[in-house]
């Protein structure tokens, strides 16, 4: 069988180092289905990761790769892409990564609708530092920081790229990898901001803690959790407990950061190189 992704991988850094059963392979694979549907070049496209098992895929893409500190990568990617507009920039991230310790500058990169495209590997927890609570922990659930149940109230993280001004935001989950993919293929067709948030399995830190059963089962869980937009939007409130939509979730029209920055360039009295 032919598997022409297999190129975008260093192959000499696999296997990988993730758990059997982690979700976070089939979102990098989709990732790089992506980049390829959209034909776009190897030298053309750097991937800008921040820390934890999500962001660990960086180190595994064939591209210019970036693996930054922790809750960072969207200030170096932020730089990469006002220094050349030309790269197409992708970055990778985690829950706990870009909502918490980066949360304030995953909004300010939506305020600025700078170009880029944010996928956010959720699984809920952090995973590489040993289970602890993420601020995407769902409220109840168990983690090395939470016992008997986290009583903090969760981040949808979708809507808060919205509300901070992303231009395109979207959500799919590992079960539905060819939906995932085009949820990517979308984001980089948008010029500006675009977030879409990959749910993934974590069967070690976080469905062990949670009594979830085996990878199988937990993405049979997100296949059952998993409305489509358009039927979420139809759905009564009750029967919407425990699910959640998947699917391009918002998309506006909205100048680019990089581009507004050209004009203040030109307007100080010319390029900057
Ligand atoms: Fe994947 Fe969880 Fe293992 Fe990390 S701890 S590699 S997220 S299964
Ligand atoms: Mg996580």
């Amino acid at each position: 069988m032919e598997r022409s992704y297999e190129k975008y991988f260093r192959q000499n850094r696999l296997p990988h180092l993730w758990c059997p059963g982690c979700g976070n392979g089939i979102a990098m694979k989709a990732i790089v289905q992506a980049i390829e549907k959209k034909g776009l070049s190897q030298d053309n496209t750097v991937i800008v990761s921040g820390i934890g098992c999500s962001s660990r895929a960086s180190g595994y893409m064939d591209f210019d790769t970036l693996h930054t500190a922790h809750g960072r990568a969207i200030p170096f990617a932020t730089g990469i892409k006002l220094a050349n507009p030309e790269l197409n920039v992708i970055v990778i991230t985690g829950d706990g990564d870009c909502t918490a310790i980066g949360g304030n500058h995953f909004i300010h990169g939506c305020r600025r609708n700078i170009d880029l495209t944010v996928v956010l590997f959720n699984n809920n927890i952090y995973g590489m530092t040993g289970g602890q609570a993420s601020p995407m922990t769902p409220l109840g659930k168990k983690a090395t920081t939470a016992p008997y149940g986290s009583i903090d109230r969760t981040f949808d993280a979708a809507r808060l790229a919205e509300a901070a001004g992303a231009t395109y935001v979207a959500r799919s989950t590992a079960y539905h990898v060819q939906h995932l993919t085009d949820m990517i293929v979308q984001g980089l067709d948008n010029q500006g901001f675009s977030f879409i948030e990959a749910m993934v399995q974590c069967p070690t830190a976080y469905g062990r803690k949670n009594k979830m059963g085996s990878a199988a089962d937990m993405m049979k869980d997100m296949q059952e959790s998993a409305v489509m937009k358009a039927a979420w939007d139809k759905l009564a409130a009750d029967k919407k407990e425990h699910k959640f939509p998947i699917g391009v979730l918002y998309k506006e029209d909205g100048l680019d950061y990089a581009t507004a920055y050209e004009a203040v360039i030109e307007t100080a009295g010319g390029k900057n190189k």
